[in-house]
């Protein structure tokens, strides 16, 4: 299947990272998947420990997930006009996170970004954007410079096919340094249109933000007329019921979602501060639109999925993640293998060195190499992890005790692996 793929679509994928070119191999290609299983085009089963890159908080073809889906579809699938199922997980989403006041939904989190800055450009009427390297925010042009995920796998610190004009007006700053953004402020005084962070980053490995630094970010940029953009596509809906906004209780001027929220559908958005949001068209100035935005279908799983994501799941996936990670850490620690398991809230990586990571330069200081054994070793006991050491593991609901028990079997032998790596 690989080489067919690669035949008809460059490198043989959709979307890099799942290539495996990070850890070398050939890709899975997965034909089904039931709970915490993934099933390939070989017959193998795998638990899987990255759901999706996120979406897949109940885990794979979830019943009541997939009835909202057959139900809505037998209905139509897209009808270019507004509709009930939109307005409910709109309501849904407001409901959950306080600080959107109005949210538009839109159909990939790279779209939510886009938006959100060009919004914000529109509302400051500045052309300046600070990110963060190691954050991640999608293919979006403006913030493709030090980006995370696949770009940090790829150690691409830029794309051809993005123009210095383009870049020209992104500020790249290290991660969790306040005192940089300070200086950003100073060196730019009345241009900066807002800060994009990741609200929790989880694409440079998870990196959580220091105690004080989202609070740091949101009054700076208070204090300087530019607005702070949380993006949440990851953490949003899974760090907890209210996402990370849940967990700092730090209050953005806009914030972005995705991945959770569509329930394994094309569905995410961007919302915040009512009038912000005011000036999106067609109540405002700023354009912004989408043929299949807020597709009855996407909002239909992704509304079934949001209600059944209460106190009592978020508590099952905290605790499974909490054992996945000692049980994890245990293994490493038994084989002498230097590693820190570093978690934000139920999100968590491994890196293989025991130096802290506070950004994407300490990131990247780990031996990858250990990663890569480790990876492999994973897969072939039936451990689907993600295939760089660059990005979050995931865990749903449905990982049970059996789902855990195998993950369990196969670290010892991982670990080994890992310890016996070499450069
Ligand atoms: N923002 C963050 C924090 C992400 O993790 C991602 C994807 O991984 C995106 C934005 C882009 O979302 P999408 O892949 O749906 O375009």
């Amino acid at each position: 299947m690989f080489d067919r793929a690669s035949v008809v679509t460059p490198g043989g994928v959709n979307s890099p990272v799942r290539a495996f070119r990070a850890v070398g191999g050939t890709p899975r290609f997965m034909v089904s998947g039931t709970g915490p299983y993934l099933t390939d085009a070989d017959g193998r089963e795998y638990v899987d420990l990255v759901c999706s890159w996120g979406p897949m908080i109940l885990g794979h073809s979830h019943p009541e997930v997939i009835a909202a889906v057959h139900e809505t579809a037998s209905r139509g699938t897209s009808f270019g006009t507004p509709g009930e199922g939109e307005v409910a997980l709109a309501e849904e989403i407001v409901a959950r996170i306080e600080p959107v006041e109005q949210v538009r939904l839109v159909s990939s989190g790279t779209e939510a970004t886009m938006s959100a800055i060009r919004l914000a450009r529109g509302f400051t009427g500045r052309a300046k954007v600070v990110k963060f390297a190691g954050c991640y925010h999608g293919h979006v042009d403006a913030l493709l410079a030090a980006a995370g995920s696949g770009v940090a796998t790829f150690g691409l610190p830029d794309t051809p096919g993005v123009t210095g004009a383009t870049a020209g007006d992104t500020v790249v700053l290290p991660y969790n340094d306040l005192d940089a953004v300070r200086a950003a402020f100073a060196a730019h005084p009345g241009e900066i249109a807002c800060v994009i962070t990741e609200a929790s980053p989880g694409n440079m490995g998870v990196v959580p933000p220091a105690d004080g630094f989202n609070a740091g970010l949101k009054e700076l940029c208070a204090a300087n007329g530019a607005l702070y953009i949380s993006d949440e596509v990851m953490t949003g809906f899974r760090t907890s019921k209210a996402g990370w906004y849940g967990v700092d209780g730090v209050r953005p001027d806009l914030m972005t979602f995705g991945k959770v929220m569509g329930g394994g559908f094309p569905a995410a958005a961007f919302g915040g501060r009512r009038d912000v949001m005011a000036h999106l068209a067609p109540a405002g100035p700023v354009y912004q639109a989408g043929t299949l935005s807020g597709n009855p279908v996407a909002t239909a799983a992704g509304l079934a999925q949001l209600r059944l994501l209460d106190d009592a799941a978020y508590a099952k996936i905290d605790a499974v993640s909490a054992e996945l990670r000692g049980l994890v850490g245990g293994a490493l620690t038994k084989e002498g293998v230097a590693h820190t398991v570093s978690a934000a809230s139920n999100m968590f990586s491994v890196f293989f060195t025991d130096e802290p990571v506070r950004d994407y330069d300490d990131a990247k200081k780990q031996d990858v190499f250990r990663f890569t054994a480790f990876f492999h070793a994973m897969l072939e006991q039936g451990v689907y992890l993600p295939p760089s050491a660059f990005e979050s593991w995931f865990v749903s609901t449905a990982h049970d005790e059996r789902a855990v028990e195998r993950i369990a079997a196969a670290l010892p032998a991982a670990a080994r692996a890992a310890s016996e790596a070499t450069a």
